[in-house]
């Protein structure tokens, strides 16, 4: 868990440009964006991939979204987002701390093979 990039960032490690914080989740611009506003939303607590998510864990899921919602209008981005989470290999998780890319700024298409 200590040699998580995602914790690292969390904990101010290495640096990140925050968007959000609060108990439950922390939110930074990624580092390659590939829409206008592309924001990762990630728990504070380690969870591998939405393949882990579980009764125990699920309720940090609800808490992100609020986040989610609460930044997309902050954003104006009112003519429309996607949320992502790319879970496991074949869909390219390169990244092995459960997030969710939030993309929106431009006309995002109707795949998501760009992220
Ligand atoms: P994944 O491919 O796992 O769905 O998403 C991982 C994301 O993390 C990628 O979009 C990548 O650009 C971003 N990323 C990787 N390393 C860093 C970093 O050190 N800082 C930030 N801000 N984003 C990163
Ligand atoms: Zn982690």
């Amino acid at each position: 868990m200590n040699d998580c990039l995602f914790c690292k960032i969390i904990s101010g490690e290495i640096p990140s440009k925050k968007v959000y914080e609060d108990e439950y989740c922390y939110a930074f611009e990624d580092i390659a964006p590939v829409a206008p506003t592309h924001i990762l939303f990630v728990p504070k607590t380690h969870i591998p991939s939405a393949a882990a998510i579980t009764p125990e864990n699920s309720a940090v899921v609800g808490k992100i979204y609020e986040a989610i919602a609460k930044i997309a209008k902050e954003k104006n981005l009112e003519n429309g987002w996607r949320v992502v989470s790319n879970c496991g290999p074949d869909a390219g998780q390169t990244v092995f701390h459960l997030h969710f890319h939030l993309l929106g700024g431009r006309a995002l298409g109707v795949m998501c093979d760009n992220i």
